[in-house]
């Protein structure tokens, strides 16, 4: 049925001594394999480009991790037009042979679970199980919007006497995917493969530091037979070929993961008609978050500390969904304060591959440096209560938490994508709620308390996109928590939701007189 729940994929269950051997080898197997070249990817065939772009380990920058050819505009030019060659055909190419090529990308990377896992470990410092887990979001992202297709062709029908009526969507067009880093293959793949099962052609730009991540993703959507020209691999300088891109009138659609700023600034550009031009773009934009948890007196908080902890200290703060705020009652405040400093103490910061290791490195040096100036800007507004030094031999920010921060603080309303931390302080429920949605942001937000008046007051008052009560505030899971927020956050879509591909589409509507 409609409701039938989607069956996601298992991540590796590393308690199985099998499942930790496979892993390593497949850690040894890449190693083997690190500083090959890359090169774009454009109308079916490889582009060697007069330029090349080191791509590096955050854990240990001297590794390269590969050395990828950089589109610049001619390229950018010839990508798409490779796009538009290919369009007319894959857009009335079926639902369901573009569905069967998902489902192979799916079993592709299933095959190639732990070599892509490793992919991910080495080139933008994640640990391996959330590396894992992001595999098994790539696959349920393939799978799901599989199916999702198969619902939507369906389509429907209304046939009155001498009248046939049928409504039905298609692809709009040449979609353009600026993916992020910090979910080098899931957030790629997922935007990726929505824009081509729903029938557009598609052009990946893939985050600088992530470059190599995405030459993976292509050799599978390239083994899963997408033909020629339908998907083109674009890494290149982000300032040139990225506004280049949003700004070309043959354009149709903006898939786009990151920064505010720069969303914004898609936005603006996409929004103008250029000469030639005749069409509206549309831009799916997933943007930053100031998340906050709020704790009240009667939380568990064995339950609370450990949520807090992962999700402001996993991958280092640096996703979108990352706890960024507790706000804490007061009643509860020193205790709350006290363990949550003691339980950072013990995270283990260091290279990510190494097993030992909890909080791995961020992502390059000016991405270190941000968040460096972050703490010493916190340092004039709030109290410091931890700062964990961080080994040298990478891009490595030691966690921090500052106490009794402003609400207005700087540190407490801009988003600073790292493991940096504002406690701040409430003397009310209400006042807790209302401090929470005092942001520009609205992506997720938590709550952790047994309290059954304020879970009902933050399910109608907390303004986020994914609201979690009792558990960590990452980690969504395709179907089960579609992901994305508002504000300015983002658009509203929800990635691996059931309103996502429409966004893809333009509906129509065929009536005829027999
Ligand atoms: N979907 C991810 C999560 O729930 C976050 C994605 C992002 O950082 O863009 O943790």
């Amino acid at each position: 049925s409609e409701d039938a729940p989607y069956n996601n994929v298992a991540n590796t269950d590393y308690s199985q001594v099998t499942a930790r051997e496979q892993t390593k080898q497949a850690l040894q197997q890449v190693r083997q394999e690190l500083g090959k070249p890359y090169w774009p990817w454009i109308a079916g065939q490889a582009m060697i480009t007069d330029q090349i772009q080191a791509s590096v380990n955050p854990s240990q920058p001297t590794q390269v991790i590969g050395q990828v050819g950089q589109a610049l505009i001619p390229q950018t030019e010839r990508a798409i037009k490779a796009a538009a060659t290919a369009m007319a055909s894959w857009q009335n190419t079926s639902a369901q042979e573009r569905v069967m090529h998902l489902r192979r990308a799916a079993d592709l990377m299933e095959q190639r679970r732990h070599e892509l896992a490793a992919w991910i470990v080495l080139e933008v410092g994640k640990v391996l199980p959330e590396a894992d887990a992001e595999v098994s979001e790539a696959i349920d992202f393939c799978r799901y919007y599989a199916d999702e297709m198969e619902r939507l062709s369906a389509g429907y029908q209304r046939d009155l006497p001498g009248e046939t009526n049928r409504y039905a969507y298609r692809g709009r067009g040449i979609v353009v995917v600026i993916a992020p880093w910090n979910f080098p293959l899931a957030i790629a793949t997922g935007m990726t493969v929505a824009a081509l099962v729903t029938g557009n052609c598609t052009i990946l730009k893939p985050a600088a530091p992530a470059t190599v991540v995405a030459a993976k993703l292509t050799e599978i959507l390239v083994e899963a037979g997408f033909p020629a020209g339908v998907y083109q691999y674009l890494p290149g300088p982000g300032a040139e070929i990225g506004p280049y891109l949003t700004r070309h009138p043959q354009i149709h659609l903006i898939a786009f993961t990151g920064s505010q700023a720069v969303g914004s600034q898609i936005y603006e550009d996409a929004a103008v008609l250029r000469p030639g031009q005749t069409h509206l773009k549309r831009v799916i934009a997933e943007m930053g978050g100031k998340n906050a948890i709020i704790i009240d007196q009667s939380a568990d908080l064995d339950q609370a500390i450990t949520g807090v902890i992962r999700s402001a200290f996993g991958y280092s703060g640096q996703k979108c969904s990352a706890c960024s705020r507790v706000i804490v009652l007061d009643r509860i405040y020193d205790t709350f304060l006290k363990r949550l400093v003691e339980a950072a103490k013990s995270l283990n910061i260091g290279a990510a591959d190494q097993a030992s290791t909890t909080v791995g490195p961020v992502i390059t040096a000016e991405v270190q440096a941000k968040i460096r100036d972050y703490i010493a800007l916190g340092k004039t507004e709030a109290k410091v209560v931890l700062e964990r030094t961080a080994p040298e031999f990478g891009y490595f920010v030691g966690p921090v938490i500052f106490s009794e921060v402003p609400p207005q603080a700087q540190i407490a309303q801009q988003e600073i994508f790292g493991p940096v931390l504002s406690v701040i302080r409430v003397q009310t429920f209400e006042d807790a709620i209302s401090v929470a949605n005092n942001s520009p942001y609205a992506l997720t937000g938590g709550l952790y308390s047994r309290t059954p008046s304020h879970i009902e007051f933050t399910k109608t008052n907390f303004e986020v996109g994914n609201l979690y009560i009792n558990r960590s505030i990452t980690g969504a899971i395709v179907d089960r928590q579609p992901f994305g927020g508002f504000k300015c956050s983002g658009v509203g879509s929800k990635a691996g939701g059931r309103d996502y591909l429409m966004q893809f589409m333009e509906p129509r509507v065929v009536t005829e007189n027999i």
